[in-house]
Order: C-alpha cells, then sequence, then structure tokens
C-alpha cells in the first residue's frame, strides 16, 4: 500500500456513546474479526470490560475496497477517559483524522469537547457521526446543529448512524476515506518512527506501536530512540489484524508493531521519535516525560506478603510503565510502596488489577497530590507523601496542582453547580450558553477537590445528566495544612493528609470521631487526637475496658480454648502497633475514606 492508500484514524467521544461497539462493527464489516462474537472485542482487559472503559489504546489494521481501489484502513483506538489524556493525543498524533461519535440522544458532552480540541489542535480532518439513532429519544436535528454551534462543522455533514441496528454504518468507510487525507510522509525520506503506545506480551516481550513518518522500516533495522539514545534491532515488524501479522516492512504511512527486545514498557517513551542507527532526523514535536498526579501509599494487608505483593505490582508495571513505584516504609504500615498515578481513575484501575489479575491483597492510603513547597531560601522541593511535609518550619510558599474543568449540563442545574464548585475552591473562567437548554462552565479547580466524590456530587445535584472533564493546569499558591492523627500522643503516619487551613478543624474532629468509631475498647485509656501543623485541634477519649477472649468458653472445653487463643494471634499479625493501640486494618480502610 503507497501512502495514498493509507487511511489513519481515530475513533474520539464521550464514554457510552458507543466507541467500542463502533469499533467492533467496523471490524466485522472488513472481515477482520467473526461476526457475532464477544462484544467490545478490543477491550481486552477485565477491567476494562467491567467498567466500560478502555484504558489501553488498541490498534486495528484493515482491508477496505473502495470504488474498485484497496486501502489500508487504521483504526487507532483511544483510552475513552481523561486521565489517560497524554495518551490520547500520541494515539491522536498517529492519524490524520477522527471520528468525532455523539449519541444522538445525550448530544454533545464534556469529553467530547475536551476530545475535540486534542484532535483540532493536531490539525486532524474531523468526521461527525451522531449514533444511536435508533433510540425512541434520539434527536439527530438538534445534535448536528449543536455540532454546528460548537465545532463550526456544517450540520449537515454529520452521518446519522446505529452502531446498534447497523443503520447508516455503510457510509462511514467511505467518509474516512474521502474525507480523511492520505499520511503526508516522504517515502524516500530518511527513516522517522513515531512511538504511540506500547504493551507487553507474555510470551513476545515489549510490543511497541509506531507510525512510519518517514521512509521505510524493515526487519533487521537498527535503530535509535531520540529520548533515551538506546539502541535496538528490529526483531519484527507487522499490521495488527487485529492479532500481531507479520510483514517484512512497514511503508510511509502505515501503522503497525515493532518488537525489538526491549525488556520493559518502562523504555518505550510514548511520543517518542526513532531513527535508524548513525542517521539522526529531527525529533517530532510534543514528546513529554509522563508525571504522576496522585500518590499513594500501598502495602500488604499481612507484613508477610510484602514479597508477593512486590512481584505482582512488578508484572503489572511491565505492563502500564505509567505507573511510577517507590519503595517506602510506614511506621504504621511496614514496609511498602509509594505510586504515582496519572490520576484517580488510573489509580483505582490498578488496584482493581492487582486485585484480579494477581490476588492481591492491599491496604492503600489516601490519595494525595503533588506539593510543591518554596522553601525561605528560594529552593523548592516537591512532596509526594504529606508526612514529608515539614512541621514548625517557616515556607515561603506551598504551591498545589489544578486542572482546567469543562462541565456541561441542563441549565436549571447551573446554580448548584457553581455552589458545588465554589465549595471546592474553584474559579470560574467560562459561562456560555450551547443552544436553549444547555450551559457550558468551565473551572480552575485544585486537583485534590477533585478526589473525595466530586464528580459523584456532580451527579446527584444534577439526576445525573451533567458531565465533566479536565485537563491538566497551572500550579496555584494555597494556604494548607498537615493534619495528624494521634493515639496516645504518637502520630499515624498513615494516615498523615495536607488540608486546606479552612478544611483542618472539620476534617480533624471528623478523623477523630471515626477513629473512636472503629477502635474496639482497650484495656487502658486511649486518646485520639488531631494536630494541624502540630498544634491539636481535636480530640476524643475512650476509656478503659477489659476484655478477654476466654470469657465466653465456661467450663474445660481446651480445644476450643486453644482456637479461640490461636484466631486472636492470627488477628493480631494483622494489626498494626501505634501509641501501644492495636490496630486492625479495617480502621486504615475506614479512616482513609473519611
Ligand atoms: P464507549 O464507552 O464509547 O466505548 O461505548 P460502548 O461501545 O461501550 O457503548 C455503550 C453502550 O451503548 C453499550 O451498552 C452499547 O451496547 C450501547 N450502544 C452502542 N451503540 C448503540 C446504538 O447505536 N444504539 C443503541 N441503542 N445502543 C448503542
Ligand atoms: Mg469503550
Amino acid at each position: 500500500f503507497p501512502p495514498d492508500k493509507v487511511r489513519n484514524f481515530s475513533i474520539i467521544a464521550h464514554v457510552d456513546h458507543g466507541k467500542s461497539t463502533l469499533a467492533d462493527r467496523l471490524l466485522e464489516m472488513t472481515g477482520a474479526i467473526p461476526r457475532g462474537g464477544r462484544a467490545q472485542y478490543l477491550d481486552k482487559l477485565q477491567v476494562e470490560r467491567e467498567r466500560g472503559i478502555t484504558v489501553k489504546a488498541q490498534t486495528v489494521s484493515l482491508v477496505y475496497s473502495h470504488k474498485g481501489e484497496d486501502y489500508l484502513v487504521n483504526l487507532v483506538d483511544t483510552p475513552g477517559h481523561v486521565d489517560f489524556s497524554y495518551e490520547v493525543s500520541r494515539s491522536l498524533a498517529a492519524c490524520q483524522g477522527a471520528l468525532l461519535l455523539v449519541d444522538a440522544a445525550q448530544g454533545i458532552q464534556a469529553q467530547t469537547v475536551a476530545n475535540f480540541y486534542l484532535a483540532f489542535d493536531l490539525e486532524l480532518s474531523i468526521v461527525p457521526v451522531l449514533n444511536k439513532i435508533d433510540l425512541p429519544a434520539a434527536e439527530p436535528e438538534k445534535v448536528a446543529e449543536q455540532v454546528q454551534q460548537v465545532f463550526d462543522i456544517p450540520a449537515d455533514r454529520c452521518l446519522l448512524t446505529s452502531a446498534k441496528t447497523g443503520k447508516g454504518l455503510d457510509a462511514i468507510l467511505p467518509a474516512i476515506i474521502e474525507y480523511i487525507p492520505p499520511p503526508k510522509g516522504r517515502p524516500d525520506g530518511l527513516l522517522k518512527l513515531l512511538l504511540f503506545d506500547a504493551y507487553h506480551d507474555e510470551y513476545r516481550g515489549v510490543i511497541c506501536l509506531v507510525e512510519v513518518i518517514d521512509g521505510v522500516l524493515r526487519k533487521g533495522d537498527r535503530v535509535t530512540a531520540c529520548s533515551t539514545g538506546e539502541n535496538y534491532e528490529i526483531l519484527e515488524v507487522g499490521l495488527l489484524t487485529p492479532d500481531p501479522a507479520a510483514t517484512q516492512q512497514l511503508r510511509t504511512g502505515q501503522v503497525g508493531y515493532v518488537i525489538t527486545g526491549m525488556k520493559s514498557t518502562r523504555a518505550a517513551r510514548l511520543g517518542d521519535t526513532w531513527h535508524l542507527l548513525k542517521q539522526p532526523v529531527e525529533p517530532l514535536p510534543g514528546f513529554k516525560p509522563i508525571k504522576s498526579m496522585v500518590f499513594a501509599g500501598l502495602y500488604p494487608v499481612s507484613n508477610a506478603d510484602f514479597d508477593a505483593l512486590a512481584s505482582a505490582v512488578e508484572r503489572l508495571t511491565l505492563n502500564d510503565a505509567s505507573v511510577a513505584v517507590k519503595r517506602e516504609n510506614s511506621t504504621a504500615l511496614g514496609a511498602g510502596f509509594r505510586c504515582g498515578y496519572l490520576g484517580l481513575l488510573h489509580m483505582e484501575v490498578f488496584h482493581q488489577r492487582l486485585h484480579q489479575e494477581y490476588g492481591a491483597s492491599i491496604i492503600t492510603t489516601t490519595p494525595t497530590v503533588p506539593y510543591s513547597l518554596k522553601h525561605a531560601d528560594g529552593s523548592t522541593e516537591e512532596i509526594q507523601n504529606p508526612s514529608q511535609f515539614p512541621l514548625g518550619k517557616k515556607l515561603a510558599g506551598i504551591f498545589e496542582p489544578t486542572v482546567e474543568a469543562t462541565i456541561i449540563t441542563p441549565t436549571p442545574h447551573v446554580g448548584a453547580i457553581m455552589q458545588l464548585a465554589q465549595g471546592r475552591r474553584g474559579e470560574m473562567t467560562e459561562h456560555a450558553l450551547l443552544g436553549p437548554e444547555r450551559t457550558l462552565l468551565k473551572y480552575t479547580l485544585p486537583l485534590a477537590e477533585l478526589g473525595g466524590n466530586f464528580y459523584d456530587s456532580l451527579k446527584s445535584i444534577t439526576s445525573g445528566y451533567a458531565s465533566f472533564d479536565y485537563e491538566a493546569g497551572q500550579q496555584r499558591r494555597a494556604d494548607l495544612v498537615r493534619l495528624d492523627l494521634l493515639l496516645n500522643g504518637e502520630p499515624i503516619d498513615a494516615l498523615a493528609r495536607v488540608v486546606h487551613r479552612e478544611k483542618a478543624q472539620k476534617v480533624g474532629a471528623a478523623m477523630c470521631a471515626a477513629m473512636k468509631d472503629q477502635l474496639s475498647r482497650q484495656m487502658f485509656e486511649v486518646v485520639i487526637q488531631a494536630a494541624a501543623n502540630g498544634k491539636i485541634i481535636a480530640r476524643e477519649t475512650m476509656k478503659a475496658f477489659r476484655k478477654n477472649v476466654l470469657a465466653k468458653c465456661y467450663g474445660g472445653d481446651v480445644s476450643r480454648k486453644r482456637k479461640l487463643l490461636e484466631k486472636q494471634k492470627e488477628g493480631k499479625a494483622r494489626m498494626r502497633r501505634v501509641g501501644s493501640v492495636d490496630l486492625p486494618q479495617a480502621v486504615f480502610h475506614s479512616l482513609m475514606r473519611t
């Protein structure tokens, strides 16, 4: 396939608007997968199927015959969630066009807008598709007008489809071939590759997904990665159909995979440029290293399981290089890890995969964002764990990460949303009407305020009708304090957190109350306190109580007594001792959530 017979495109959509279903239908129509097979063929991970989201982008090459000519059409699937927006933009960079898929009943939503701008900034050609026209609530004419108003795309260019019934689908591939330009690379230029995704295969090692921008990539070539200077030999190249099918070469404009003997996906820097050994080229713009935006501690429930957890984490991060992992020790929880994630969903997905794929039982600490401290001498420091927050030291400033959030809502809910955002320290930056019934709001919000059910609150005050998306914003100065929980005067490091000064009192009191609730009575008095920057702000006291596990066994059933004692011992192994108080792990689980 010469470049003019190649088309590389992606599908961008708000979650649940039908992207995976549409991709399946396109695969079936071109014979890449059998009809009526497993739904969401491209969503391979169990967590993707369960949550109905795409975590890793997938790519598939289709051959399609149009007006008597064969075309190689590459569909690059993108992750649908904002946490993965860097991956979305890397995948889009391998495309010249995108299908902008909108649910004809729901209309344009926040993620539709955010993803549109990612594609628009990369100057992709956009084919609008209104899906789910089979639904009784579908209003394709109204949504087509919205598309015109919001994206400046003529309403009559919208294709109308139902990925469910198949209606209108025949128009999609012809539109891709006619509207989306072929890749513009130079077939006779020096080899230039864009690396846009990578995953780990148990049998074959790291599989890198690439677009050949210029030149031809052949099996046996030796290449250099611009960002790391590492050299690799191309052991295998091929197309994903969707399973890997080896070829001798990939030509200009083609999207496919390469295998190089690379050991870990950490070496595969998404957005990087590769060239032939000793034949350097100008790297493509836009590469940036991954930055973790959410950190949390990860500990085994029982200390004895540390090695098992360590190997599960290692295997899982082979496949998800965007998780940053560091060893960490906590007085309360023992040996564990501090992990950095792209966002909260990314973190939850990682925890769920640890559990589902490796059966690991874990305690995770309250997630925190990275804070940047400016010291009196002008130096700065990034902290990723609240217990690193210095006490009794004067700082020149504390800075926290923010996000630029987009919210689209039916207009009557605007007042309630403004109240919610204000309570979360948000600043409105835009307020626009999208037609007669909908409003678009933009806010600058502290990233830390998105934890603790922001999204759930938004859904509940708008009866589920508001949609929400965000992208990383600037650092902002904030009045923050470190909040500690103490038992008999001893702080529990794993429960330390950073909160806004105005919220410290309320959160501290709630944590003390929750701790009292969770603790079983001890044999001595326990004092529970909360401290903001070292100063006590809340307190609860628990009176002593004598507990005797054998009290229930009157008489001399020795084996029953022994069983109870053993059970108690087993329980003890799972306890953490702080301020001479034994804490069962359930305490951590519930306090982290307060
Ligand atoms: P994604 O999140 O964008 O990948 O969306 P999915 O493809 O997972 O689809 C979300 C839901 O919408 C699933 O329950 C699909 O079966 C359903 N769906 C997708 N396309 C259509 C359609 O054209 N009509 C109807 N009625 N339902 C659809
Ligand atoms: Mg999907």
